[in-house]
């Protein structure tokens, strides 16, 4: 039986896992044991007891998936290297994902990657007066919504390097987001960069931002570190992997690369990466049946925006619903994604 290997348990990887297990020995490695909703994680940062409704564990739902949690240092054109462990595969899905970085390192600044860091700075957000957001990208919005919702005596400072909230959406939504914000009493500081010197947060007009957290919205890198040794010459300059139009690793037929750490040119979402698995699926039953391989092709897709617990935007193509409906419609979506896996 040929042998499968899927590096990272995330919307792609998983989705992989769940339709070749049964057909190929299939192992996953993750640095975690367990699947994460990633679009429900910001409200755990105001209802830590969120997390159970957007976690399931790996066993849960890959009953014959060989399950090992690690981290992927490096792979060769036939073994995946996790500490001193080297596994060899016929077929291999690298499906590591992306993450926020930044080069502050202030014990009051969060990353928004997972849950559990977000939960864990729950109580220095409970006690916190000052509250900085660094990125007004749809992340940076979405988490600002969930904390002004839930404490609207804080004071929340939104810092934007650009001279509207989420540039790539219609203006429609940018105005309904920021009268929703200026009703709030939400400061939001337009074409402002922001670092740190001396454990101070100086914006790029040299003023001090006072703040107890702040969260760092801004700089998401894909995750592909493990390409350095052997593939570096597979990476773009944004550190991205170049991908063929069939997800395959430029020069390795029998190497998929799945998700947010490749080059396809779209906005990274859930949706784009378990699109992106199905069709990498599909290439390997096609490979191995000696049949034509499928190319992706980004689709439109449809965005819901959260604004706490009562309120979304949701954008397709042209049409834009704001109020009550898009909110219910996430947490619906939320609840069947997590019913798949349970
Ligand atoms: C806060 C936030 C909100 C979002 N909201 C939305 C939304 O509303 N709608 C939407 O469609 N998208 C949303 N996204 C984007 C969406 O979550 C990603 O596009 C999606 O998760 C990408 O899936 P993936 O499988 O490529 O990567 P991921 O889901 O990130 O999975 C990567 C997996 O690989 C593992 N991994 C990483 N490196 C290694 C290694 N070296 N070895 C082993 N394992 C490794 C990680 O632990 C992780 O399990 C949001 C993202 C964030 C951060």
């Amino acid at each position: 039986m040929k042998k499968i290997v899927i590096i990272g348990g995330g919307f792609a990887g998983a989705h992989i896992a769940r339709r070749l297990q049964n057909i190929y020995h299939v192992t996953l490695i993750d640095t975690k044991d367990y699947f994460e909703f990633t679009p429900g994680i910001l409200r755990t940062i105001v209802s830590p007891k969120h997390m159970k409704k957007i976690q399931v564990l790996h066993t849960h739902y890959l009953h014959t998936t060989k399950l090992l949690r690690g981290e992927v240092t490096e792979f060769t054109a036939q073994d995946v290297f996790v500490g001193k462990k080297k596994i060899p595969y016929d077929y291999l899905f690298v499906c590591s994902g992306s993450r926020y970085n930044t080069p502050i390192k202030e014990k009051n600044v969060v990353l928004p990657n997972r849950a559990d860091s977000l939960r864990k700075a729950h109580h220095q957000l409970e006690s916190a007066k000052e509250v900085l957001i660094v990125g007004g990208g749809i992340v940076g919005v979405e988490l600002a919504a969930e904390i002004i919702d839930f404490y609207p005596q804080k004071h929340l400072t939104l810092v934007h390097s650009k001279a509207c909230l989420m540039e790539r959406c219609d203006s429609q939504i940018q105005n309904y987001v920021e009268n929703y914000f200026e009703k709030k009493g939400v400061t939001i500081l337009y074409n402002q960069r922001l670092e740190t010197k001396l454990g101070k947060f100086l914006l790029s007009s040299g003023e001090e931002v006072k703040t107890d957290l702040c969260f760092f919205c801004i700089g998401i890198s894909p995750n592909t570190e493990l390409f350095r040794k052997h593939f570096s010459s597979c990476l773009n300059e944004r550190k991205q992997v170049i991908v063929d139009e069939t997800l395959q690793l430029k020069g390795y037929p029998h190497i998929f690369v799945v998700g947010d750490l490749n080059d396809v040119a779209e906005e990274k979402t859930a949706q784009g990466a378990e699109k992106q698995a199905e069709i990498a699926v599909h290439n390997v039953l096609a490979l191995e049946q000696k049949q034509k391989l499928e190319s992706y092709h980004t689709f439109p897709k449809v965005m819901v925006i959260s604004l706490g617990r009562f309120r979304a935007v949701l954008t397709y193509k042209q049409f834009v619903l704001t109020g009550f409906l898009p909110a219910l419609m996430k947490w619906f979506v939320e609840w069947k994604t997590m019913m798949r896996y349970r």
